[in-house]
């Protein structure tokens, strides 16, 4: 039990690193997977697509535009491999921010810490992993392992599976996130206390909370107010 009475747990991308690392990293996997595929184009034109397209803001669908920029036919298999290219990559230049690193430490030496992500497994451990970060974590759930979509939030299944391996009641848990469209429901109904990330710049920044039950307790423009909104 920490010192404080609180459990901190904290989702994983935008909340602790930059989620835009992983993805230009998978971008680059893919586009290697691409110059294999389609040699006479190679993987330079179709990075610089992908790169251009997600700067603008595109999200999904951003192998099948490259493709249609790279003028080649985006074809359920070249599209597949592309997709398992960028799923599978171990991406090596992650790094946390430098309040979550110090977030994490200041709260890691009071008691143990969970960690709640989405996202398809594979991809999620590989963040874990090349972040170097399982050991600070009393509990890591990954979602996806826990039943697919169906489990990710805002479903309340990894918070249950947290609350059940940590072993706290549940007000005395905070969940640390970024993204109100996903991240607060669920904890908010188990009974914890939310604490949204609103950096400047990131990527669900400008997100504003559907309803209420969906806002967090309070906001932060850096971990490195979490005591303080904490011990008020
Ligand atoms: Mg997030």
């Amino acid at each position: 039990m920490s010192a404080s009475g609180l459990t901190l747990v904290f989702d994983l991308d935008d909340t602790l690193y930059p989620e835009r690392d992983y993805v230009r990293s998978g971008l680059a996997a893919a586009a290697r997977a691409f110059g294999d595929a389609v040699p006479e184009v190679g993987e330079g034109p179709f990075l610089a697509r992908a790169i251009s397209l997600f700067g603008a803001g595109a999200r999904g669908r951003i192998f099948d535009q490259a493709l249609a920029e790279v003028g080649q036919p985006a074809s359920a298999e070249l599209v597949a491999r592309l997709v398992e290219a960028y799923r599978d990559h171990e991406p090596t230049s992650l790094a946390l921010f430098e309040d979550a690193r110090a977030a994490l430490a200041r709260w890691g030496a009071r008691g143990p810490l969970g960690l709640v992500t989405d996202g398809y497994l594979t991809v999620q451990r590989a963040k874990v992993r090349s972040l170097g970060i399982e050991r600070l974590f009393g509990a890591v759930c990954y979602t996806d392992a826990l039943g697919g979509r169906d489990a990710w939030k805002p479903s309340p299944r990894g918070f249950v599976d947290v609350m059940s391996r940590l072993g706290r009641p549940a007000s005395r848990y905070v969940y640390v996130a970024d993204n109100p469209n996903k991240d607060f429901q669920a904890p908010r109904a188990l009974g914890w206390r939310t604490v949204r990330v609103r950096r400047e710049g990131g990527e669900h920044a400008c997100v504003e909370a559907p309803d209420a039950n969906a806002a967090p307790d309070v906001e932060v423009a850096s971990l490195d107010a979490l005591d303080a909104v904490l011990f008020p």
